[in-house]
């Protein structure tokens, strides 16, 4: 039987095709994961070079690190922490004057649901010890005395408190601050493709070889289930849930985002995901519409463009602004 021409010149173009792409170079990945501010912090970096990612990649978490060292309550003598042991205030770091005024732009904006100022009430529910336990009324009643949104007031580098004993905690901040930074020095180092998860704080950069970043939402009360899957690039994702931090006392869950009014583990959410342009951002308002709930929440968010959210209510309803459609990718 002769020979087909047509068939003869698709399987030669097809032959051809695989051998040019078998000639690109083939892209290299590097992936690591590190202990830091808290939780596991994971960095994916994608590139021609390994050496390259692999310095990019050291790079960025040596920055993550530094700024553990500058914003953690922990670090005694963390910028952060010197602010909470001063009487009526000090200068602080230019760095740290960035974070506390995108803070407090957040507590304004969401009438006081999310607060810098709750340091002692973290520390007396002993969210992060061996042994947390429900406080005394009385007791979280004095921890909340002169905390809000006007307890603390920024001039330049000059922070002011209200109360000496005021105890700063940038725990709903300073991740995503930090992944926003190591995303920054990634760049510097030419990465164009890269994702960094700080415990569902998380920027995705670029895209991968063949196609844009995918991020599986996970379920807040089913463990091993995928609640929604969304495409994103060059975009913050961060989510913020009950079911990571949390204790159980008398049958009941107590986890770790407080509402400010109550002193209180906030009720109105199970998890709520936010895709902005900054970490920083979308950590400060996954954890102000958790304690805001579904119609106070979307409403805050019409405030930030570009901003989208999906919010999964106390009874399990889901909620989503109009831009999340976009984001979407069909199961
Ligand atoms: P995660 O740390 O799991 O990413 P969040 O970003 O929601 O979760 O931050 C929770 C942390 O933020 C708490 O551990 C505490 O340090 C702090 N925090 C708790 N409640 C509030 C609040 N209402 N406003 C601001 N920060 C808060
Ligand atoms: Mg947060």
């Amino acid at each position: 039987m002769p020979w087909n021409r047509p068939l003869m010149i698709v399987i030669l173009v097809g032959l051809l095709t695989l051998t040019w792409w078998r000639l690109q170079p083939s892209d290299e990945e590097v992936r690591r994961s590190q202990l830091l501010m808290g939780t596991i912090v994971e960095i994916v970096a994608e590139g021609q070079k390994t050496a390259q990612l692999e310095s990019a990649v050291d790079s960025a978490f040596a920055e993550m690190t530094r700024l553990d060292l500058l914003l953690s309550s922990y670090q005694p003598d963390s910028d952060v922490s010197l602010l909470s042991q001063s009487t009526s205030g000090r200068d602080v770091k230019a760095e740290t004057a960035a974070v506390l005024a995108l803070g407090l732009e957040v507590a304004r904006r969401s009438g006081g649901a999310f607060d810098l100022t709750l340091g002692r009430l973290k520390s007396l529910w002993g969210m992060d010890g061996e042994h947390p336990a429900v406080p005394e009324r009385q007791a979280i009643a004095a921890a909340l005395t002169g905390t809000g949104p006007a307890a603390l007031t920024l001039d330049g580098l000059h922070v002011g408190k209200r109360e000496a004993q005021l105890q700063i905690d940038l725990g709903g901040i300073a991740k995503g601050y930090a992944v926003d930074r190591a995303i920054a020095v990634l760049k510097e180092h030419g990465i164009g493709s890269a994702a960094v998860n700080a415990g569902g704080d998380m920027y995705l950069l670029g895209q991968k070889p063949e196609r844009p970043w995918r991020i599986g939402i996970q379920h807040p009360r089913n463990h091993d289930a995928i609640l929604e899957t969304v495409q994103v690039r060059d975009r913050a994702i961060v989510t913020s849930g009950d079911y990571e931090r949390f204790f159980e006392q008398d049958g009941q869950r107590y986890h770790h985002i407080f509402d400010p009014q109550t002193g209180f583990p906030a009720s109105n959410c199970q998890s709520v995901t936010i895709i902005t342009d900054s970490v920083a951002l979308g950590d400060a308002l996954a954890t102000a519409v958790f304690v805001l709930g579904p119609q106070a929440g979307l409403q805050l968010l019409t405030e930030y463009p570009g901003t989208d959210g999906l919010i999964v209510s106390a009874d399990g309803s889901l909620y989503t602004s109009p831009g999340w459609a976009s984001y979407r990718v069909a199961p």
